[in-house]
């Protein structure tokens, strides 16, 4: 078994109206090796080997994999970052005990363009996404931390546009 345990770490983000956890699991093992791996079974994100990282999307979170240490945004509360950390690590050593049979992946994924986003965005700076303006919530779209649903002002033409062009880019899992 690769990794047999971590240390769990919970806080809140620096914006003080943000509602939802920062989750950070410090590593028992060095989990370097099996990064690769773990691209090519779940679909990475980005993954780079200097500094050595694997980001994945999960329901509009953001998991990104050192080798010693696993950081995931948008938790809801402490029980929903233990499953996540659990389910991880299941897929960390189910990965590493079939890895001879798996090519590994040192590619990373096109990211979505955050121009071509908000050419998409209604650019009415409401705030009802409970983000500043159109543009940070097209940041946040781009890096995966936000649904582009999230956006209640988007009229049906554009969402099945952003829905489109969202689901060519990274894949999701
Ligand atoms: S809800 Fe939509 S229109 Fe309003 S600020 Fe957020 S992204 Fe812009």
């Amino acid at each position: 078994m690769l990794l047999e345990g971590y240390r769990k770490e919970f806080c809140l983000p620096p914006n003080p109206k943000a509602k939802h956890l920062r989750c950070y699991a410090h590593l028992d093992g060095n989990i370097g090796e099996v990064l690769p791996y773990l691209n090519t079974v779940l679909g990475g994100y980005q993954y780079y080997q200097e500094p050595q990282m694997l980001t994945l999307k999960f329901q509009a979170k953001l998991i990104t994999l050192y080798p010693k240490m696993i950081a995931i945004n948008m938790v809801a509360d402490e029980a929903e970052g233990e499953k996540i950390l659990e389910w991880l690590k299941e897929e960390i050593n189910n990965t590493w005990k079939n890895r001879s049979e798996i090519k590994p992946s040192f590619e990373v994924s096109a990211k979505p363009r955050i121009l071509d986003i908000i050419k998409l965005l209604p650019k009415d700076n409401c705030r009802e996404c409970g983000l500043p303006t159109c543009l940070v919530f097209a940041v946040q779209v781009s890096e995966g931390s936000r649904l582009y649903k999230d956006c209640s002002k988007l009229d049906p033409l554009s969402k099945s546009k952003l829905k489109k062009y969202l689901n060519r880019c990274p894949p999701t899992i």
